[in-house]
C-alpha cells in the first residue's frame, strides 16, 4: 500500500471509508428522468427580468449572510405568523446535515422511515450519529405501531418524515404524522421537497407543535440549479440552527434569481400544475402495460415495479433515456421516474414498452 493509501486509510474514520458516494450517472444526450428535475424553462420575458437582476450583481462581494428580502418572500409565502421564521440552506442536504449536527450529542439518534430519501441515513453516517430505519408497510404507508414503538426504545433525538415521500411518492397520514410528533420528545421534521405537486402541507400545523419543523426546497420546482432550500418554524430553534449555518452558504445569484422567481411564483406553480396533469396521463398509460405496477404519487415521480429492473433500466438507458433503478427490499425491482414534458413522457413509455417485450 503507497504512503498515502496507509494515512487516508488510518485517519479517515472507518464509517466513511465504508461509504459509497451518492452517485450522479453522467445523462449526456440523455432524456434525463432520474433527479425529479422540473423539465420546463421559464418563459422568455421572465429569463429577461432575471439576466437584468444578475447583469449587475457584485459578485465581487461576499453574499448577504441575512437576506432579509428574500427571507420575508417565503415567509409570506407561507403565511408564518409572528415568532417563526425560515432559515436558509445550500439546498435542503445542507440543512438536514446542519439538524443532525446540531443535535448529535453522544448517543442521539436520528429516525426516519425505509425506504425513504437516502440522504437522512448518509447524513447521521456522516456526522457520526445512530440511525433507526422504520420500514414502511407494505403499501409504502406508515407503519405507526412499529415507528412509535421505535420513539419510545430510541428515543430518536431527530426524526424526518418525507411528506410526499421519496422514492414512494405517496403522501403518509397525516392524522399518523400527527401522532409521531405528540409522541415525539424529539424534534420532527416534515420534509416537504415535493410540496407543489402534493394536496396538503404541515405549515400550519407549526403552530400547535413545538418539537415540529417544515423543510422545503426549490429544486423540485424549477430551481435545482440554484441550491435553495429552507426551514420553517420556531425563531426558537432556527436562532440555534443558525449558529451552525456557514455564513455564506446562499451565493449571491442564487439569492437575487430566486428573489425574482418567487415574485413571480405563480409561473412555477402553473408549471407544476401541468406536471400533475402529465403525472396522471403518465400513471394511467403506465397502468396499462402488462408486467408494470405503478404505485400512486402525490409528487412528480412515479415508482414502479417491473419483473426484472435492473434488465428494464439498463434497456431504457440504451434507448437514451435515463430513470433511477431502485434496489433492496421493498424496492426490489422497482424503477423510479421523473414526470417530463409530454414529449418526454411519450419517449419513455415508447422505450419501456421495447425494453420489457
Ligand atoms: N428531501 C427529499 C425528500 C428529496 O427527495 C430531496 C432531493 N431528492 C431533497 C430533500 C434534497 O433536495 P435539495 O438538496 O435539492 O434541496
Amino acid at each position: 500500500m503507497s504512503q498515502a493509501a496507509s494515512l487516508v486509510n488510518n485517519l479517515i474514520r472507518p464509517e466513511i471509508l465504508a461509504l459509497t458516494a451518492y452517485h450522479v450517472p453522467d445523462c449526456t444526450g440523455m432524456i434525463k428522468l432520474d433527479a425529479m428535475e422540473n423539465p420546463y424553462l421559464l418563459p422568455q420575458w421572465l429569463k429577461d427580468e432575471i439576466a437584468a437582476t444578475v447583469a449587475d450583481a457584485r459578485i465581487n462581494l461576499y453574499p448577504d449572510p441575512n437576506p432579509a428580502l428574500l427571507k420575508e418572500k417565503i415567509r409570506q409565502l407561507l403565511a408564518l405568523p409572528d415568532g417563526m421564521g425560515v432559515l436558509l440552506g445550500n439546498g435542503s442536504d445542507e440543512l438536514i446535515q446542519l439538524l443532525a449536527m446540531a443535535v448529535n450529542k453522544p448517543g442521539a439518534a436520528l429516525l426516519s422511515v425505509e425506504p425513504s430519501f437516502v440522504m437522512y441515513k448518509m447524513i447521521a453516517t456522516f456526522v457520526g450519529m445512530r440511525y433507526v430505519g422504520v420500514p414502511l408497510g407494505d403499501d409504502f404507508s406508515l407503519d405507526l405501531t412499529a415507528t412509535l414503538a421505535a420513539i419510545r426504545s430510541e428515543q430518536p433525538e431527530l426524526i424526518f418524515l418525507a411528506y410526499p415521500n421519496n422514492p414512494t411518492g405517496n403522501l403518509f397520514s397525516a392524522s399518523d404524522i400527527r401522532q409521531i410528533i405528540a409522541a415525539s420528545t424529539g424534534l420532527v421534521v416534515v420534509d416537504e421537497a415535493y410540496y407543489a405537486f402534493a394536496c396538503d402541507s404541515f405549515v400550519p400545523h407549526l403552530t400547535c407543535y413545538p418539537n415540529l419543523l417544515v423543510m422545503r426546497t426549490f429544486s423540485k420546482l424549477g430551481m435545482a440549479g440554484l441550491r435553495l432550500g429552507f426551514l420553517a418554524g420556531s425563531s426558537l430553534w432556527l436562532d440555534q440552527l443558525e449558529k451552525l449555518r456557514l455564513p455564506y452558504n446562499v451565493g449571491v445569484l442564487p439569492q437575487l434569481v430566486a428573489q425574482k422567481l418567487l415574485d413571480h411564483h405563480d409561473v412555477l406553480l402553473g408549471q407544476a400544475d401541468q406536471i400533475r396533469k402529465d403525472r396522471a396521463a403518465l400513471y394511467q398509460q403506465l397502468s396499462a402495460i402488462a408486467g408494470v405496477q405503478v404505485y400512486p404519487s402525490e409528487a412528480n415521480f412515479l415508482l414502479f415495479r417491473v419483473a426484472n429492473a435492473p434488465l428494464v433500466f439498463a434497456g431504457l438507458k440504451q434507448r437514451g433515456v435515463l430513470i433511477k433503478c431502485l434496489s433492496g427490499g421493498q424496492l426490489t425491482d422497482c424503477l423510479r421516474v421523473t414526470v417530463g414534458t409530454p414529449a418526454e413522457n411519450e419517449r419513455f413509455i415508447a422505450a419501456l414498452q421495447e425494453s420489457l417485450s
